[in-house]
């Protein structure tokens, strides 16, 4: 066992959880992986920010890596950034979660002629989450393209993991603003903003507060390398005790520049207790995906 799973498997016992549950993973066809790794890469010299991945490793691996840290459940979060490519994502995702039960069949979308089509396909045949990328996919969340496929998720009670905050990089139709207007339309949109909203955390906690079916995943929030450039303020610490019931543990993983350890430790410093380091890490995403078999 290598030392960052020793790591976690101290905090887990600490806490006494089975296992964690990881709503915020990547896996992807090799190719596009390749291409997400490359961006990374070339984001160092670009922004002054180096992004050395720490689990670049092959698939098979990779799985290896994440089972060893006691992730019982995670998710393979895709997203097109061009039309055209969310129906092949979604197959490739259908495919992973058959061969690899422990990931949650996970879907995305675009603003695209028959999209409407394929998500309900995608819930008709299983997906347990999508994942909507505002950035990468440079759309408005409120294109009358996607308003069929919103309610569809809604009524069907599927919870979309949304890259809708302006960190790292802000786009066109990031930040509180567009996702507001959305969930005002579909208050009953089971919305799990990624990166607890980064940089815009104050607002999108608002949001998680005026609505009850909004959650927030922790990805790559409150770690060292986050609060160099998009710090949590102190004073919406106590936003996120009253909103212990609706934070998941979300990683990025295996795109990190620092152990997966880390992101734990990072909950775990902002001293809110066990009690919700256990909603946070297990519970919570128990409570919205049914329990582990
Ligand atoms: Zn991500």
């Amino acid at each position: 066992m290598e030392d960052d799973s020793l790591d976690v498997l101290r905090f887990r016992e600490r806490l006494g959880l089975p296992g964690i549950i990881d709503v915020h993973t990547h896996f992807m066809p090799e190719r596009v992986l390749r291409k997400v790794w490359a961006y990374f890469d070339s984001v160092g010299p670009l922004t002054g920010m180096e992004w050395p991945i720490t689990y670049r490793h092959e698939e098979e691996q990779r799985l290896a890596l994440i089972r060893s840290f006691g992730v019982l459940r995670f998710t393979s979060m895709l997203y097109p950034h061009k039309p055209g490519m969310a129906r092949w994502l979604n197959d490739w995702a259908a495919g992973f979660a058959a061969r690899v039960p422990d990931c949650l069949h996970t879907a995305t979308l675009f603003p695209e002629e028959g999209v409407e089509v394929y998500v309900k396909e995608a819930v008709e045949s299983g997906a347990r989450v999508f994942k909507s990328h505002l950035q990468v996919g440079a759309y408005d969340p409120n294109d009358p393209l996607l308003e069929p496929a919103w309610g569809l998720l809604a009524e069907a009670g599927v919870p979309v993991v949304m890259h809708c905050g302006s960190g790292p990089a802000p786009g066109r139709f990031t930040g509180p603003g567009p996702v507001g207007r959305l969930l005002a339309r579909h208050p009953r949109l089971r919305l799990v903003v990624a990166h607890m909203g980064m940089p815009e955390y104050g607002e999108f906690l608002a949001l998680a507060q005026a609505y009850p079916e909004v959650r927030l995943d922790t990805t790559m929030a409150f770690t060292d390398f986050s609060e160099g450039f998009a710090p949590f303020p102190a004073a919406e610490r106590g936003r996120l005790a009253d909103l212990g019931d609706r934070i998941l543990l979300g990683t990025d993983f295996p795109n990190i520049p620092y152990p997966y350890v880390h992101q734990l430790e990072a909950l775990e410093r902002l001293g809110l207790g066990d009690a919700w380091l256990r909603a946070v890490c297990y519970r919570n995403a128990e409570a919205l995906f049914g329990p582990v078999a």
